[in-house]
């Protein structure tokens, strides 16, 4: 494969490609042998925390001020483009504890609070999830219902909370409850839950996930949950901003893991196909096949792009949601052809988990749909385009 698709942008400063670098080998010798066994046998690898602590990746893009590396917006995306190439679980994990809750108390949650959770998570004594979906309230946000009521010291939780990345796992939720339902999305506050409180119930989601097996996934029941009133993140009412603000942060994440997940597609193919051989030669001497791989390779050129932008721009201070929108929709999008591709060009063999095909195709899926579906990045993006 050419050296300029495998590694993460030609346009990359050397510091930045060695960053990648370093990042892939970690990836290749810690995460990849055990990205297909994890995902068979459907558990979370509780022993990645620990690694992904020592290399410094937990707080990757926190501030150093709070035991974080610092990252980059682009070190971000590229060192998401290389765990995601190797195991989407991993890098869901990462992604939600640090990029949606971490980020969040950096950002929002005050000195006590950043005090309190933000050294344990990067060091991995903590971990956190992010709990915003509910039965009736998915890509409708505003409508949720987990209530949180004022008592004299702080507030009881009542509700359910599902689909939570790391929920069974996690030290701390950042639960998003409303104050006043009637209010809509002004009702909506954010707490800072810890997960051992009495009242608090949590199970493996039912059914057998499409894809990300390797990940846990749970509902959260709370069931009249005293918690007190330090664990209020922000200000009352200002839930929905936060919230929105950590998944606007989160999507570059899974739009590099989708650059990822394109990236190994076409890589297995490439590989698969040079060594096929039907026919009398290799299949990847037909120009079917190498139509196919044109499609894929040049996606993944754009996919890559427009994701670099978007964490250029984030550098400069100038992203919006509309950049964002377009980086997630597109990537998301790109990605689940080149895997769907890969699978066809794998022939019955793609259809084995003996050959990673088939679970890039079933991952991609869940990042098609988390953090906003493709649907609602196209809202997002048709929103910003009509001003
Ligand atoms: C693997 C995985 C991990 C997840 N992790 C988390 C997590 O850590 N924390 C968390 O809070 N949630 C998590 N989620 C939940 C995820 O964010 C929601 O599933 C997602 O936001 C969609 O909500 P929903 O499932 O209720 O679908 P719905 O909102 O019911 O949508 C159903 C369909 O209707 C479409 N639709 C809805 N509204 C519109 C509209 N206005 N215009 C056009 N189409 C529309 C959607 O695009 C979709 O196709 C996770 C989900 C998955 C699959």
């Amino acid at each position: 494969m050419n050296e300029d698709l495998v590694l993460p942008d030609s346009d990359l400063s050397p510091e930045l490609r060695e960053f990648a670098l370093q990042v892939r080998d970690f990836a290749h010798a810690k995460l990849a042998p055990h990205a297909r066994r994890i995902d068979e046998e459907r558990t979370f690898r509780a022993e990645s925390v620990a690694e992904l602590a020592n290399e410094g990746m937990l707080g990757g893009t926190l501030s150093p001020d709070v035991g974080g590396s610092g990252w980059s917006p682009l070190q971000r995306v590229v060192a998401h483009e290389e765990i995601g190439a190797v195991c989407g679980n991993t890098r869901g994990f990462l992604a939600v504890h640090t990029g949606l809750v971490a980020s969040t108390i950096e950002r929002y949650g005050n000195a006590e609070q950043r005090e309190r959770w933000l050294g344990p998570m990067c060091r991995g004594d903590s971990i956190g999830c992010f709990g915003l979906t509910e039965p009736d309230a998915g890509s409708d946000v505003a409508s949720l219902a987990c209530h949180a009521e004022p008592t004299d010291d702080g507030y009881r939780l009542t509700g359910q909370k599902i689909w939570i990345t790391n929920g069974g796992i996690a030290d701390v939720i950042l639960l998003f409850a409303t104050l006043d339902p009637s209010k809509g999305k002004d009702g909506i506050s954010a707490f800072l839950v810890e997960s051992h409180r009495n009242g608090i119930r949590r199970t493996r989601m039912p059914g057998v996930d499409l894809g990300h097996r390797g990940s846990d996934h749970a509902r959260i029941k709370f069931d009249n949950v005293e918690i007190p009133g330090d664990a209020l993140v922000g200000s009352p009412g200002q839930g929905f901003e936060i919230a929105m603000a950590g998944l606007h942060a989160g999507r570059l994440s899974v739009a590099a893991g989708a650059v990822g997940i394109h990236r190994a597609a076409l890589a297995c193919s490439i590989a698969f196909a040079n060594k096929r051989e039907q026919f009398g030669r290799p299949i990847a001497k037909f120009q079917m096949v190498q139509e196919r791989l044109a499609d894929m390779t040049v996606e993944l050129i754009a996919s890559r792009q427009i994701v670099h932008r978007c964490a250029r721009r984030r550098m400069e201070g100038i992203e919006t949601a509309g950049d964002l929108a377009a980086a997630k929709l597109y990537s998301t999008e790109a990605a689940a052809r080149a895997a769907d591709q890969a699978v066809m060009l794998h022939g019955g063999r793609g259809y084995s988990s003996e050959f990673p095909a088939e679970r890039l195709l079933r991952d991609i899926m869940g990042l098609r749909i988390y953090e906003g579906t493709t649907m609602i990045q196209k809202a997002i993006l048709g929103r910003a385009v009509l001003g």
